[in-house]
C-alpha cells in the first residue's frame, strides 16, 4: 500500500463516503466541535504525525451538511455522496 493510500481513513455507508486524510490533520477538533450530529470521535491512537485524529464512527448520524469538509483549516475531510444517495 503507498503512503498516501495508508495515511486515508474512509468510512462508508448508503453511498455516503467521509474521508480523513491522516496526513493532513493536524487534531485541532474543530470538525468534531462543528459537526451538528456528533459523527466523530477522537482516534484511539496516535497519527505518525503524533496527533489523535477525528474518526467518523457514527457515519450514520451524517446529515451530509459538509460543515466538517468546510471548516477543516487543513482540508483533511472529504464529503463525497454518490449521485442518488441523497
Ligand atoms: S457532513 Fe455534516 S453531519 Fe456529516 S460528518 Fe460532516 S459536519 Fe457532520
Ligand atoms: S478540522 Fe481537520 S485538521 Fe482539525 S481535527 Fe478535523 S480533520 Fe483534523
Amino acid at each position: 500500500m503507498s503512503d498516501s493510500l495508508k495515511d486515508i481513513v474512509e468510512i462508508k455507508i448508503n453511498g455516503l463516503s467521509i474521508s480523513i486524510n491522516k496526513h493532513f490533520c493536524k487534531g485541532c477538533g474543530i470538525c468534531i466541535e462543528m459537526c451538528p450530529t456528533k459523527v466523530f470521535e477522537w482516534s484511539e491512537k496516535l497519527s505518525e504525525k503524533g496527533v489523535y485524529f477525528p474518526v467518523p464512527s457514527y457515519i450514520d448520524k451524517c446529515t451530509k451538511c459538509r460543515r466538517c469538509e468546510l471548516m477543516c483549516p487543513d482540508f483533511a475531510i472529504s464529503v463525497e455522496v454518490e449521485e442518488g444517495a441523497g
